[in-house]
């Protein structure tokens, strides 16, 4: 079984159907980057895989969980799927540990010694092992993301989604957080990542998928996908973003 799998999925908000008929697999492992121009339903498809969003029809299974039973477990979902959006959201009265901690003592349940190892590993994993004990204030907002980034990977997620990242973050924070997105690649994460850095995407992603007006358009290697693409949408959409 794939680790996701979204079959005939259709949402709407009122009467605006924004994913129209998304069917979709990734393996365990797999790097697939998600472009598209704004509108055309990346951030949806991401918050419906995390059960930020319900759909009206189809099925989405998520590392074995049903997120599209009346049932399903979310906690659990959100635990196995973890998201980092554009904005950080630390909690700015808590250093990095205790923002990276809290997750893992209140939904985890570990002890402050348990949860204080793991944090000490995964912020030393994006590269801030002397920011430990420092507030969100005090650090850039790439320094931000990387924590945002630590925190998600402390719960230990089978996959990732990632959100426009880097979109909020001045141009020279960029390439920070890209390399800690990279690395957490090469440690094998499943990443599904919504993104305008087309080298990135180029050189990262072992997949692009294209959206365009709530379908996917083009699904692909992405080298394949991004040098030559099959349709005039997507061709228009590259030369206007390259
Ligand atoms: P993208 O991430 O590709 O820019 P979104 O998934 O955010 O696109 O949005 C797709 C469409 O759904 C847009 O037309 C957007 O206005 C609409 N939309 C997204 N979220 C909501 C919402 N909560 N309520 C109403 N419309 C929404
Ligand atoms: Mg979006």
């Amino acid at each position: 079984m794939s680790l996701v799998e979204l079959t005939q999925i259709r949402k709407s908000f009122g009467p605006v159907e924004v994913l129209k008929d998304v069917s979709l697999k990734v393996e365990k492992g797999e790097i697939v980057a998600i472009i598209g121009r704004s509108g055309s339903g990346k951030s949806t498809l991401l918050r419906c895989i995390n059960g930020l969003e319900q759909v009206q029809a189809g099925r989405i299974l998520v590392a074995g969980i049903d997120v599209t039973a009346r049932n399903a477990d979310l906690n659990v979902l959100r635990e196995r799927a973890g998201m980092v959006f554009q904005s950080y959201n630390l909690f700015p009265h808590l250093d990095v540990e205790r923002n990276v901690t809290l997750a893992l003592k209140l939904v985890k349940k570990l002890d402050r010694e348990a949860a204080g190892k793991i944090a000490r590993d995964v912020v030393a994993r994006v590269g801030l092992a002397e920011k430990l004990h420092a507030y969100p204030d005090e650090l850039s907002g790439g320094q931000q993301q990387r924590v945002a980034i630590a925190r998600s990977l402390a719960m230990q997620p089978a996959l990732m989604l990632f959100d426009e990242i880097t979109s909020a973050l001045d141009p020279e924070l960029v390439g920070e957080v890209l390399r800690v997105l990279e690395g957490v690649a090469k440690e094998g994460m499943t990443m599904m990542l919504v993104t305008h850095e087309m080298n990135f995407a180029k050189n990262v992603a072992d997949r692009v998928i294209f959206m365009h007006e709530g379908r996917i358009h083009e699904d692909g290697p992405a080298r394949e996908i991004l040098q030559t693409p099959r349709t005039a949408e997507l061709g228009s959409f590259l030369s206007a973003v390259l």
